[in-house]
């Protein structure tokens, strides 16, 4: 990928992002929360919820990218003082999404990641926008593109001197309808080999359905996945959003049980051979 400067892995040195304490790149991270916004109960009970499971950060969108424009769009800056609050009681630090370049100044003053939803993956001004805030980027790969397009755009954001990039395999659309998308878990292990930055996954509009929701994210961390961001809802069936596809606190939970000795199994067993190998280059 002959354009790539600065996404490439040019060593086998891999980039680790600083998001208030937590380390992306180190280990596997969880983001979890509601697709968006709703309410002062929602965000803090769900809030409340997920760290108690062992969240690393919050998710909940403030400004939602809709197919039609007459579904709920986002409670907008009522949104980011809700999840500010949320942030003040738990501690989790906020992912949100922006999707317009004239908002990027004064959301990356509540968010401490900026998410670029798969819809705006191309919308360079955006990512310059993004690119020149200095902060931690998530950067969603948009549901029709390679990885070189993708990996392009993370370029976007570097190249204005953030290196702050996070990507996230969301899903591409294929010709299957049972799945929403379909999880190219591929991207993960191919990602890693062809860039330094950390990749993690979305099990939620990936799958579009709960019952695959916990499968495919233990897959996502046996593929080396660095983390992945999850929908969950403390009442999925009253989402104003997304609300086939959110777990309840008591699924992600039991998933977060599961999941969590999986990936220090795997990180264990993982380190092994690197030390034996370094035994023998001694020898
Ligand atoms: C989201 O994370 O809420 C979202 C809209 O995701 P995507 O951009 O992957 O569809
Ligand atoms: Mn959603």
């Amino acid at each position: 990928m002959k354009n790539l400067k600065l996404a490439a892995r040019e060593t086998p040195d891999r980039t680790t992002v600083s998001v208030d304490g937590v380390e992306v790149g180190r280990g596997f991270i969880v983001i979890a929360g509601p697709c968006s916004v709703e309410s002062e109960d929602q965000i803090m009970e769900t809030a409340r919820a997920v760290k108690a499971a062992g969240a690393d950060m919050l998710r909940g969108g403030a400004f939602k990218p809709r197919t039609s424009p007459y579904a709920f769009q986002g409670m907008g800056l009522d949104g980011l003082k809700l999840l500010e609050q949320a942030k003040n009681e738990t501690g989790l630090p906020i992912v949100t999404e922006v999707v317009d370049p004239r908002d990027v100044s004064w959301v990356a003053e509540f968010a401490d990641v900026l998410q670029i939803g798969t819809r705006n993956m191309q919308n360079f001004s955006l990512l310059k926008e993004v690119g020149r805030t200095g902060k931690p980027v998530l950067l969603k790969r948009g549901m029709y593109s390679t990885l070189e397009e993708w990996l392009n755009c993370a370029e976007y954001i570097l190249s204005e001197g953030n290196p702050n990039v996070i990507l996230c395999e969301r899903g591409i659309r294929t010709f299957e309808n049972y799945t929403r998308n379909t999880l190219d878990l591929s991207a993960v292990p191919a990602i890693k080999e062809l860039s330094h930055l950390p990749i993690i996954i979305d099990p939620t509009h990936s799958t579009g359905r709960v019952s695959l929701i916990a499968p495919m994210s233990m897959a996502a961390v046996a593929a080396g996945a660095d983390g992945m961001i999850i929908e969950v809802h403390n009442n999925p069936e009253v989402a104003l959003c997304d609300a086939d596809q959110a777990l309840t606190p008591e699924r992600f939970e039991n998933l977060m049980k599961r999941l969590r000795p999986l990936a220090s199994y795997l990180a264990e067993s993982v380190s092994e051979p690197a030390v034996s190998r370094r035994g023998k280059n001694e020898a």
